[in-house]
């Protein structure tokens, strides 16, 4: 069976490791087909190319789109892509440069709950001058004590309620999906499960999803527990959506589940690769 990781992140965005090292860590986990997906980007995917023909894998085009749709913030992953599309790139650099002016303010609430000098602070993670992401700012928090973990630093200071949170608009769903078609590629909406919605708000997403030409659904993801594998598999049904899956990995330490080590894709889906 061939092994497919669809979703993860190099330093080109908030991952820890170098495309080239992401991907030789996939082929030593016996990835088959990978999508390098960084944040907002493309510039990974050329050393990504070089390192999947040495290690002889697969290597898909990727980016995961950062999107507001009805004020909650949606991860749009573009699966094979061509990064050379002048539409996409400019749209990427255009959700860059919110990046950059939502970090400052970032840095000013967090400034404002007694936590000086994190604009700076987080400029020490950051791997790409073209891309500064809430991750830089979870290390920074991490390495002053402010908080353990990942995973307790976004439930006590990034995420909305929080100190440390600024609210911020990212591209339109319509665009993204236009800007990821233009360069001919795939637009799947990532890890569902993890969106703050109702049920019903799920249902109007994939609605709207699916009307501005949407192909398909992270149904496996780390984000999942076996029944949300089973949910989202119904729902991609449902909308007529096809079935991704990625492990979402960003670095030794930092992920759960290793690259590449996913479940089977349940049998009642049509596979996003369907027609690759
Ligand atoms: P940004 O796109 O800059 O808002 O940052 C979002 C990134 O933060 C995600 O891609 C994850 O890498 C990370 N992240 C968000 N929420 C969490 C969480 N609860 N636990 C760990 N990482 C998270
Ligand atoms: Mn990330
Ligand atoms: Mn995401
Ligand atoms: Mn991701």
């Amino acid at each position: 069976m061939t092994r497919y990781d669809l979703h993860c992140h190099s330093t080109w965005s908030d991952g820890l490791l170098a495309p080239a090292a992401v991907v030789a860590r996939a082929a030593a986990n016996g990835v088959d087909v990978l999508a390098l997906t960084d944040h907002d980007e493309t510039g990974g995917l050329a050393e990504a190319r070089d390192a999947a023909i040495a290690a002889g894998i697969e290597l898909v085009y990727g980016s995961e789109l950062s999107v507001t749709w009805e004020e909650v913030t949606i991860h749009v992953i573009a699966l094979g892509i061509d990064p050379g599309n002048s539409i996409l790139s400019e749209g990427l650099a255009a959700i860059r440069a919110g990046r950059s002016i939502r970090a400052r303010r970032i840095a000013d609430a967090l400034a404002a709950a007694g936590i000086p000098g994190a604009y700076e602070g987080a400029m020490k993670f950051v791997t790409s001058e073209r891309l500064v992401s809430r991750t830089h700012f979870a290390r920074f928090l991490i390495e002053t004590g402010h908080a353990r973990d990942m995973k307790e630093v976004f439930k006590r200071y990034l995420t909305r309620g929080k100190p440390g949170y600024a609210p911020h608009k990212w591209a339109s769903l319509s665009d993204a999906v236009g800007w990821i078609h233009a360069a001919g590629g795939q637009a799947v909406i990532a890890h569902p499960g993890r969106y703050d919605v109702t049920a019903n708000g799920m249902r109007t997403l994939l609605a709207d999803f699916r009307d501005v030409g949407g192909d398909g659904l992270e149904v496996l993801s780390p984000s999942h527990t076996a029944a949300q594998f089973s949910e989202y598999a119904t729902h991609a049904r449902t909308f007529g959506l096809r079935a991704s899956c990625g492990s979402d990995w960003h670095g030794p330490g930092e992920s759960r589940l290793e690259l590449g080590d996913l479940p089977a894709m349940p049998a009642n889906v049509v596979p996003i690769w369907k027609d690759w």
